[in-house]
């Protein structure tokens, strides 16, 4: 599993710059949310929201534990409610323009630098992804500061996001 987003500029396929990573860091991500107080929540309109009123709207099921239940047992699934779940980081990303998206990159950035050994810690212990650079992985801060460059701009951009 990983996610992709891209800055887009409207209505311009080609003026648009991509980046992906591996979903096993994205806990890094939620924890910097959660600290910096950034609610997961979508944007309005955007496909990210669509995509799930669409699930809502065909009965399809989310995964939960039980009180009690641990990490590793089986999810109950049940028809989602719209509030059973909450949106993933990147479907909060999605359809926001340049600038509300680079706030909330900007914000996870900062927490990181703020406590960098908390965040090295949620290293994958199975190798894919990693939160720092090295030579053949730029690592989720990597792409996250090259993200945060692309961003800084005047130009009219757009986020869109899936995973
Ligand atoms: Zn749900």
């Amino acid at each position: 599993m990983s996610w992709d987003v891209t800055l887009r500029v409207p209505g311009v396929s080609w003026a648009s710059e991509s980046w992906n990573y591996t979903s096993n860091t994205s806990p890094m991500i939620y924890e910097a949310m959660r600290r910096a107080g950034i609610p997961l929540e979508h944007w309005p309109g955007s496909n990210a929201e669509r995509w799930r009123m669409e699930r809502f709207a065909n009965g399809s099921k989310c995964g939960k534990r039980g009180p009690g239940q641990k990490t590793l047992d089986d999810l109950i699934w049940t028809p989602c409610t719209m509030t059973c779940c909450e949106p993933s980081w990147w479907q909060t990303l999605d359809g926001r323009p340049g600038p509300e998206g680079l706030k909330i990159l900007v914000a996870v950035v900062e927490q990181w630098d703020a406590d960098p050994d908390r965040f090295r810690a949620m290293n994958p212990r199975n190798g894919w992804g990693r939160f720092d650079t090295d030579e053949d992985d730029p690592g989720l801060r990597g792409v996250f500061t090259e993200m945060i460059a692309a961003a800084t701009t005047e130009a009219a951009l757009v986020w869109e996001a899936s995973g």
